[in-house]
């Protein structure tokens, strides 16, 4: 699993200490098979009674065991109780349906992704081959790994769009056109043979970033995807917020301005009018022969071309903007920065921030960290395996 070294305000906290010094142990344990607890102390560097607070837990949980530390055969002596780290046989396959392509990837319970696959098509248009090609990739991903599939227990899944989780379908017609009246959670049950969870997109990032990312030390936060499209996920209490038709977070549709241009959402104005990817690759595209993809654009920004770092900056202010009420509303300790032009870094958070202090009550501003995401490309995909990882029982997730 791909983690950064973490450098932010809030990083020394009591939680996130305990679930680094909880994942060392782990660490150890999975190194050395099966140790003491005096071992593990000397190997980490932890006192003894840190570690025997963090294997009580581990315990409670399920995820380690104790033996016998006697040589196999070896009569009287003293027995010395040696740990073992417990493999819950079983594995969660995570299936991500961007825009474009689809991604699929199989972990066990103790989050080690164990293959994955990619293919990129029109999944906006061709629900139904997308379907067929995730089916055929959990195939594959199953086969490449060994893994029977009587051992998945869930199949997480995330598409890019909104969610009605209580018919299991896509809750929004203007956003996934060709995914208008398809069950996707009984169609892909149908397909899998598995039990399934469907959240959107952001939602996904949310969970990616809860679980191994931005936000693993901390419960209230909001994650926001930018890149074609915008949306939040929000983490209230350490659970998705997804109101009652799961379009919760569709923070891309804050109307900025009523007289603005018409948005594909029917309404006028929404910020992804003027900071979505779309948005940005417009107004840079204006000054040459052939437009660029949002990579390109963040690119050339980077490289000190000044209509695109304009362009991407204007956009953080209007992202800064929406931020600002969503703070207001429920202040969150930290917002989450993910998605393709996260990748343009202080140049689109900067200007979030000036517009979050700008425009939020100063209380909830003086309190959020806007920070970068952990993941971007993988967000998704990462976030599905987490759905699927949390729905399945006996899992080790991380966070307070
Ligand atoms: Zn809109």
């Amino acid at each position: 699993m791909e983690r950064r070294a973490a450098n932010r305000k809030g990083d020394g906290t009591l939680a996130w200490l305990r679930g680094r010094n909880r994942d060392r142990v782990v660490e150890v344990l999975r190194a050395l098979g099966r140790t003491s607890q005096a071992d593990i102390a000397r190997t980490t560097g932890l006192s003894r009674t840190t570690v025997s607070t963090l294997v009580a837990e581990l315990k409670d949980a399920g995820l380690v065991f104790e033996v016998d530390g006697r040589a196999p055969g070896a009569r009287g002596g003293r027995p010395g109780v040696q740990l073992v780290l417990h493999y819950a046989p079983g594995a969660v396959v995570g299936i991500d349906f961007g825009h474009s392509h689809v991604q699929v990837a199989l972990a066990d319970l103790a989050h080690n992704v164990l293959a994955e696959r990619t293919q990129d098509m029109d999944v906006n248009h061709r629900a139904e081959d997308a379907l067929d090609a995730s089916a055929r990739m959990v195939d594959e991903v199953l086969a490449e790994a060994g893994v029977e599939r009587a051992l998945v227990t869930c199949a997480g899944i995330g598409i890019p769009g909104p969610v009605d989780r209580v018919r299991g379908a896509v809750g929004s017609a203007t956003i996934l056109p060709g995914w208008l009246g398809l069950h996707i959670g009984d169609a892909m049950r149908g397909r899998l043979g598995l039990p399934v969870e469907i959240e959107n997109d952001a939602n996904c990032g949310a969970l990616a970033e809860l679980t191994w990312g931005a936000g693993r030390d901390c419960s209230n936060f909001a994650y926001i995807k930018a890149a074609t499209g915008i949306g939040a996920g929000i983490i209230i209490d350490g659970r998705l917020l997804r109101g009652a038709s799961g379009t919760a977070g569709e923070i891309g549709h804050t109307t900025l301005d009523q007289a603005g241009a018409l948005c594909y959402c029917g309404n006028r104005g929404c910020l992804e009018t003027v900071a979505s990817g779309p948005a940005i690759i417009r107004l840079v595209s204006e000054a040459r022969q052939e437009a660029p993809n949002l990579a390109r654009v963040i690119e050339l920004a980077a490289a000190g071309d000044v209509r695109c770092r304009r362009a991407i900056s204007d956009a953080g202010r209007e992202i800064g903007v929406a931020v600002a009420g969503l703070c207001n509303l429920i202040n969150p300790e930290r917002v989450i920065i993910g998605g393709l032009l996260s990748r343009a870094g202080e140049l689109l958070l900067q200007p979030i921030r000036e517009s979050v202090r700008r425009h939020a009550v100063l209380a909830a501003a003086e309190r959020v960290d806007v920070v970068p995401a952990v993941f971007v490309e993988r967000a998704e995909l990462l976030g599905s395996l987490a759905l699927a990882l949390r729905s399945s029982s006996g899992t080790l997730t991380a966070g307070p």
